[in-house]
C-alpha cells in the first residue's frame, strides 16, 4: 500500500508506530469511531482517557491520533488480550467501548495466512459498522495523574516517586528494587 495515498491522520499514526500494519489500521478505525461517537478530537491534556484491552500495534493509533498516551497517564492498559478500547471524555462524563468485529474482512493469502495488504485495504474501505461495534458504557474517569514528590532511596541514592517507596524497620526510605534485593 502506497503510504502517500493514505489519509493524513493515518500517515501520522504510521510515523509514530514505525510501520503500516493491519493492527495499526484496526486501531485507526477504532480510534476514529470512538472519537466520532463522542464528538471529540485530540486530547491536549487529560480530558480524554483510553482504556485499551491489549498491548499490540492498534494501541499506537490511539496514542498518535487522540493523544491518549502512556506518558500522560491517560492511556491505561487492561491485559485482556482483546481488540477492544474504551474512550472516556472526562469533561462530559461520557464513554464508549469500541470492539473490533472485522475478522470477516480477512482474505487468505498465497501462503495460507492472511493477505495483509488486502486486509488493510478492506479495513480502510469498509463502513465503520463492519469494522467495529460501538457500545455506550458507564465508566467513571479515573483520577487525574498525580504529581508526586520524589524521595531519595537511602540505599542506591536515586530519586523515586513517593508512592513507590518502602519504609524500612529502621525508618529509612528504600526504592522497590533495593527493598527487594536487601529484603528489608
Ligand atoms: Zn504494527
Ligand atoms: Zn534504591
Amino acid at each position: 500500500m502506497d503510504a502517500a495515498s493514505l489519509p493524513d491522520d493515518l500517515q501520522k499514526a504510521v510515523a509514530f508506530h514505525g510501520h503500516l500494519c493491519p493492527g495499526l489500521v484496526i486501531g485507526y478505525r477504532a480510534a476514529k469511531a470512538a472519537a466520532a461517537a463522542l464528538g471529540v478530537g485530540q486530547s491536549e491534556d487529560e480530558e480524554l482517557v483510553a482504556l485499551v484491552e491489549n498491548n499490540s500495534c492498534s494501541v499506537d493509533a490511539f496514542q498518535a491520533l487522540l493523544s491518549t498516551t502512556f506518558g500522560k497517564g491517560n492511556l491505561k492498559w487492561l491485559d485482556f488480550g482483546k481488540q477492544a478500547f474504551t474512550l472516556m471524555d472526562r469533561g462530559r462524563g461520557r464513554a464508549v467501548r469500541v470492539v473490533f468485529v472485522g475478522d470477516g474482512l480477512k482474505r487468505p493469502g498465497p501462503d495460507g495466512g492472511t493477505d495483509r495488504e488486502a486486509f488493510m485495504q478492506a479495513l480502510l474501505a469498509a463502513p465503520a459498522d463492519q469494522v467495529v461495534r460501538v457500545e455506550p458504557v458507564d465508566a467513571p474517569p479515573p483520577p487525574e495523574a498525580r504529581i508526586e514528590p520524589s524521595l531519595i532511596c537511602a540505599c542506591c541514592g536515586e530519586g523515586v516517586q513517593a508512592s513507590r517507596t518502602v519504609t524500612t524497620y529502621s525508618g529509612e526510605t528504600y526504592c522497590l528494587p533495593c527493598a527487594q534485593r536487601e529484603a528489608v
